[in-house]
């Protein structure tokens, strides 16, 4: 464990954590009038991952766009103040308890 971080930093939370220590150092805010800014922004890193993979471009292209909204992913969380881990051991433990290929009346 590294200075600043807590017992509870570990898994998401960690990395949600380096993530916030390089956008600060970055001089990118965090403040929440930015919120629907990193939706966007993540979106747009999805796209690209799209763009990428419709292109032809190899899975390390296509995953490093993936990373990409990833990392905008956890600034968000970051500036939302989530616990990460907590919310996604929640949530899988939601999807463990639906039902086999839950809402997929037409597909997905
Ligand atoms: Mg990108």
């Amino acid at each position: 464990m590294t200075t600043g971080e807590t017992p509870l930093e570990t898994g998401l939370n960690l990395r949600m954590h380096q993530v916030r220590e390089m956008v600060d150092a970055k001089g990118f805010s965090s403040e929440p009038e930015r919120i629907w800014e990193m939706l966007a922004l993540i979106h747009s890193e999805v796209s690209e991952a799209a763009d990428a993979y419709k292109k032809g471009q190899s899975h390390e292209e296509v995953g490093e766009e993936l990373i990409d909204a990833t990392i905008r992913i956890l600034h968000l969380l970051s500036a939302l103040e989530v616990d990460a881990d907590a919310v996604f051991d929640r949530k899988m433990h939601t999807n463990w308890e639906r039902p086999h290929r839950y809402n997929t009346v037409r597909g997905g």
